[in-house]
This record gives structure tokens, C-alpha cells and sequence, in this order.
């Protein structure tokens, strides 16, 4: 029975997750790690193990790279066509297998089913999108301004790509990078988060079934990211590094990616604020918090991290926050019916229960919540905070799980200046029933994205992406997500 069998079988029986462990995946075979070790992956909603990947060497490493610079040339020179058409495949195979994916990821992952089926709606959209991109690549043609010549730009693939990615969207983080790589014409190794590689490798076996050639993209897991991303970024063939993750590990890989001056797109860390004005509509407000908090159970980049609540609105916006996170179903993902499932390990626990007992120790009030729940899993209870002072922890660094910090706040400068009190600049949120004053206030709060009267940014159509210390490029919207993975070519020709 091969992988696509497995996968299938799956679908009906989820509990058979052998199928997705079978090996590194490179050059279209899937192999064991030179030492074979392997790596356990554990279901944060139990703490059992569910299944274990192999462990990849640096030797594993050098074998996807150069699977990856075999499969180059016959890519790149792949008709955009017929690669449009490939990735058009891989998006309707993933939403026929949207369930089986779902289930996977919510049992890797956690979160709930239905965060779950909404990564995977998400996830396939890359494949659609960079598919009508993959044949709308154009160039320049212009005139010197000298009159001289004339500037020819042609945009090419940049070569051999790095793709490493976080555990807290593995089909979507994936995606976001191997389709626009595709779509331009690059090969690809990825190397997912060892907490949830399943899903990574799942898709691996559902891309060959679409069509994408042996060597195009190769899946690699590791214990040891730090050497093992080092030694792909120091063979002189690979020309760029996408990285999706927290702030700290991409500063080591900029410095990485430094000493051989390789392309870097960063997707980093988020601490965003989420401002609700008097003149907000108080149920829309509430909707949208519970949103961009918590979605993926608050472990998302761009989960509300501050909330800034002005005072006239205050009073009755907490008691509606804790009303609607009390009432939140807390459960194993795969449950149907849990809306808040697990964190994904034990660290990740302690850690919120620490920034907990900081902010309270500052003088923050418990709203509802605030405690590790007793029994297995790796669970946190919805929690809203109010009183949260500038100086909690919490306000400096991402929380990543199911707490609402709350601050009052008076007036609209006030606002901006607490918003922008941070290093982070991925998402922000603003809340008001004045379109002008909503708009205003966007142009000055440092963030990449900002939802105006709206809870979720995430779109492959549109620009993803932070400022600051939140990152470098954008993924997904028009153009920019595809031009991350390409160079400009410039002929100056005398006719
Ligand atoms: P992480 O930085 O710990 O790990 C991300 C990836 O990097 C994993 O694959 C990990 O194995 C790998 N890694 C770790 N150390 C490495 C090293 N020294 N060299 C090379 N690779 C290394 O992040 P995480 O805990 O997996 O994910 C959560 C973080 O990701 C949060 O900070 C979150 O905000 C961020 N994130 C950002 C976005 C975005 O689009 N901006 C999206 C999702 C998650």
C-alpha cells in the first residue's frame, strides 16, 4: 500500500498515522535518515506519542539539496502553463482530502477541528492563487533615459529555496512558500517544525500525486535545525531562505543567511493590539475579538496579543469577553465539539501560566480563567485579564495562547502611542464606527496588516507581512508573495 492509500484509508479511519511517518521525503523517494533516528510526535491533547519521523543528518541534508539542484533546470524550463496546471491539482486534491488533512493537523497540532478545516481552506488557496499567478509572470521594456538603449527586465527563479516553517499552521506556513516558489519556477527543500511534521508530509505524498516532479520539493525533519539549515545555506547552489517563525530563531538565520549573502523573506514573531473605540458596535467588536484571539486557540502571529478598550465602552466590553471565553468548549482538537484545544507542549503551558502570574503580581484583575486545568494535555484555560499595566511581560512578548489581556485606554493618541509601544509590527485591529477616524488611526499604527471593523487578516490575495522587528517580504497577494522567489534580470540592448 503506498502513501496515497494510506492517506485515503485514513480519511475513514483516522488512527493509522504510520502512513505519514514512512520517511524523508527526497528526490520523489522516501527514505530513512542516514542514522536512522527518529523523532517522536507527541498529541498535545493526550501527551501520548503518535507517531515518529525520521531524524535528518547533515548527510540527508546534502542529499536534498542536491535532489533539489537535479530537478532545477527541468523546472524552471517547465512550461508556466503546465505548471500552473500542477499546482491547480495540488489545491483540488488537498480540498477532496480536506477532512483527512484537518484531522491530521488537529491531531499533531491540537487545535480544534474546525481551526483545523479552516487551515486547510487556507492552505489550498496558495495553490490556487500562485496557480493563476504562475502564468501572469511578466517582464519591462522601456527606453534609457539617455535614449541610448533600451532596458530589457526579465524576472527568473531564484534558484534552489529553504523553506523552514512553525507548527502552529503546518499545512498553511507550507503552502504559503512552496506555491509561489513553484509557481516561479524555483525547487525546493522544506523543512517543517518537528512538532508537526505529519501534515508536511502528507501533503509531500499528495504533491507527487498531482504531478510535481521528483526533486522539485523535498521534506526533510530534524532534531537539529540550527546545523542542518546552516550546512543547506552554505552550499553555494541554494540562493534563497523563507523562513515563518519567531523572532529570535530568524535574527540567528539572517546571520546565518549573512555570511553567504542569500535572498531572506522572514515571517516573524506578532504582538498585536487590538483597539476598540466608544463608538465601536459593541457585539462586532466582540465577534472580532473573539477572532483575533482566538483562532488557533491564540497560538497565531497575528493573535490580539493587547487589548486597548476605551473607557466609555470598557465596562461592558470585559463582561462580554468573559462571558463568551468562559462559555468555550475546552477540549482534544479532534472533539467536535471543543473551540479551544490545546497548546502545543507543556513549555508552551508554563510559559502563559508564568506571563499569567507576572501581570497579576502587576496588579491585572482575573476576568475569568487564569489556571492549568488538572489531568493529560497540554491545556490552558480562556482567560481574560483586565488592568493589564504597560510593563507586564505579557505586553512585551507574545503570549500564544488563550488569554485576552485588557487595558483602558482615553484618547486616540493614547492609543497609537500604546500600540506602537512594541518592537513587533505584524498585525493590529481598530474598532470604531467612524470609517475616518478608523482609517487615520491605520496609517499610524506600525503594523503590516490592520483589520478595520474586522478580526481576521489572513488572505492569499492580499500582502502578508510584518514591520519592525515582525519581519522582511510579504507572502501571498498580487505579485508579492511570487516576486519573493524571483530576481530581476536587466539586459540593456542597443538595436
Ligand atoms: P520557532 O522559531 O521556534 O521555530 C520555527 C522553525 O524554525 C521550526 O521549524 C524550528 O524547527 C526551526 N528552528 C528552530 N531553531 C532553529 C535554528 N537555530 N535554525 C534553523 N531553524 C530553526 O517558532 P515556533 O515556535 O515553531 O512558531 C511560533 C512562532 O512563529 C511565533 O513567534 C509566531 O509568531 C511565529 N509565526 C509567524 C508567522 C508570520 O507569518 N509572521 C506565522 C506563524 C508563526
Amino acid at each position: 500500500m503506498n502513501v496515497i492509500q494510506q492517506n485515503a484509508q485514513f480519511a475513514n479511519e483516522p488512527g493509522d498515522l504510520g502512513a505519514f511517518s514512512k520517511g524523508l521525503y527526497i528526490d520523489g523517494d522516501w527514505r530513512p535518515s542516514a542514522t536512522g533516528a527518529v523523532i517522536a510526535v507527541v498529541d498535545p491533547s493526550t501527551g501520548a506519542t503518535l507517531a515518529s519521523v525520521p531524524d535528518a543528518t547533515l548527510d540527508d541534508a546534502a542529499a536534498a539539496v542536491e535532489a533539489a539542484a537535479r530537478a532545477a533546470e527541468g523546472w524552471r524550463t517547465t512550461a508556466p502553463r503546465k505548471r500552473s496546471e500542477i499546482l491547480r491539482r495540488c489545491f483540488e486534491l488537498m480540498i477532496e482530502r480536506s477532512e483527512m488533512l484537518a484531522t491530521l493537523i488537529s491531531l499533531e497540532n491540537g487545535k480544534a477541528l474546525r481551526d483545523a478545516r479552516g487551515e486547510v481552506a487556507y492552505a489550498a488557496e496558495f495553490f490556487r492563487w500562485n496557480a493563476e499567478e504562475a502564468v501572469r509572470i511578466s517582464g519591462e521594456f522601456g527606453i534609457s533615459p539617455a535614449g541610448t538603449n533600451r532596458i530589457v527586465v526579465d524576472y527568473q527563479p531564484i534558484g534552489i529555496c529553504v523553506l523552514v516553517t512553525p507548527w502552529n499552521f503546518p499545512a498553511a506556513m507550507a503552502t504559503r512558500k512552496i506555491a509561489p516558489a513553484l509557481a516561479a519556477g524555483c525547487t525546493v527543500i522544506l523543512k517543517p517544525a518537528s512538532e508537526t511534521p505529519l501534515t508536511a508530509y502528507a501533503l509531500a505524498a499528495l504533491y507527487e500525486e498531482a504531478g510535481v516532479p521528483p526533486g522539485v520539493v523535498n521534506v526533510i525533519t530534524t532534531s537539529s535545525p540550527g546545523p542542518v539549515t546552516a550546512a543547506m545555506l552554505a552550499d553555494p547552489r541554494v540562493r534563497k531562505l523563507s523562513f515563518t517563525g519567531s523572532t529570535g530563531v530568524g535574527r540567528t538565520l539572517l546571520a546565518e543567511a549573512a555570511k553567504h549573502v542569500i535572498s531572506c523573506s522572514m515571517e516573524l514573531g506578532g504582538n498585536a493590539p487590538f483597539i476598540v473605540f466608544d463608538d465601536a458596535d459593541l457585539e462586532e467588536a466582540l465577534d472580532g475579538a473573539m477572532i483575533a484571539k482566538m483562532r488557533n486557540a491564540g497560538e497565531a502571529c497575528t493573535a490580539a496579543n493587547r487589548i486597548y478598550v476605551q473607557s466609555g465602552i470598557h465596562d461592558a466590553f470585559a463582561e462580554g469577553l468573559s462571558r463568551r471565553m468562559a462559555a468555550l468548549k475546552v477540549g482534544a482538537g479532534r472533539e467536535a465539539a471543543t473551540e479551544c484545544g490545546p497548546m502545543i507542549t507543556r513549555k508552551a503551558v508554563d510559559k502563559i501560566d508564568r506571563l499569567v502570574k507576572d501581570a497579576t503580581d502587576r496588579g491585572a484583575r482575573i476576568l475569568c480563567g487564569g489556571t492549568v486545568p488538572d489531568g493529560a494535555g497540554f491545556f490552558y484555560l480562556p482567560t481574560v485579564l483586565a488592568d493589564v499595566p504597560p510593563d507586564a511581560e505579557m505586553a512585551r512578548e507574545e503570549i500564544f495562547g488563550p488569554v485576552a489581556p485588557l487595558s483602558r485606554f482615553e484618547t486616540e493618541s493614547e492609543a497609537i502611542a500604546r500600540a506602537n509601544d512594541t518592537e513587533y509590527g505584524l498585525a493590529a485591529y481598530i474598532y470604531t464606527g467612524d470609517v475616518g477616524r478608523g482609517l487615520r488611526v491605520a496609517s499610524r499604527v506600525e503594523a503590516g496588516m490592520i483589520g478595520l471593523n474586522r478580526g481576521l487578516v489572513s488572505d492569499p490575495a492580499a500582502p502578508f507581512g510584518g514591520v519592525k522587528q515582525s519581519g522582511l517580504g510579504r507572502e501571498g497577494g498580487q505579485h508579492h508573495g511570487i516576486a519573493e522567489f524571483m530576481e530581476a534580470k536587466y539586459i540593456a540592448v542597443d538595436f
